[in-house]
């Protein structure tokens, strides 16, 4: 068997996408890895993951959106955002400063269309041969998929939503 930074996609539409992402940087970062987290299409917001990561050395934690963006009110500067984050990501990738880099809600940009899917493709081959990278988001393209050398799909058997149940600090954000 082969070491390598693999790349891996968390896609589908229940539940634990983000958070099993966030398992991973918790792992990375116990044996001492540089991790970078990247967030798309989230805004601002008192996450209680983004509240430790101030407090944690070899964690860099980016802000790459505005909230979430379904509305379709202000589409160029959706677009605009999504465009600069991407442009960061890639120098962050190609920096070779980090073993493990998330870029969280990635695959809705181009799911929206802000991003042609090549784009992120082309980034992800030319990564730094040791790099891992963590791809979450619904409907993962299937350029991406194609790459990855893991695709998990989480599937929403129940949530809570569905029955009224509001978001709650410490489960949801
Ligand atoms: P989490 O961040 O809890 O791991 P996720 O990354 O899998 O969730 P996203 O698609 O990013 O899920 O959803 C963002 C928010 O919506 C999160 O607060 C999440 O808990 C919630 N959520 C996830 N799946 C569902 C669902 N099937 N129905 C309603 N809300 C959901
Ligand atoms: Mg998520």
């Amino acid at each position: 068997m082969k070491t390598k930074g693999r790349i891996i996609i968390h896609t589908g539409d229940g539940k634990g996408k983000t958070t099993a992402a966030l398992g991973t940087v918790f792992r990375a970062l116990g044996h001492g890895q540089k991790v970078c987290v990247i967030q798309f299409i989230k805004g601002q917001g008192k996450y209680g993951e983004r509240i430790l990561a101030e407090k944690l050395e070899n964690l860099d934690w980016h802000i790459c959106g505005k909230g979430f963006v379904f509305k379709k009110e202000n589409v160029e500067e959706d677009r605009k955002i999504a465009e600069e984050g991407f442009r960061l990501a890639a120098e962050i990738i190609a920096s070779d400063r980090y073993d493990l880099v998330v870029l969280d809600e990635l695959t809705y940009l181009p799911a929206l269309d802000f991003l042609a899917a090549e784009k992120i493709v082309e980034t992800l081959r030319t990564k730094p041969e040791r790099l891992n990278i963590i791809v979450t988001g619904r409907k993962a393209p299937p350029e991406l998929v194609e790459i990855a050398d893991t695709v998990s799909e989480v599937r929403v058997v129940k949530h809570a939503y569905q029955q009224g149940i509001k978001a709650q600090k410490g489960i949801e954000f």
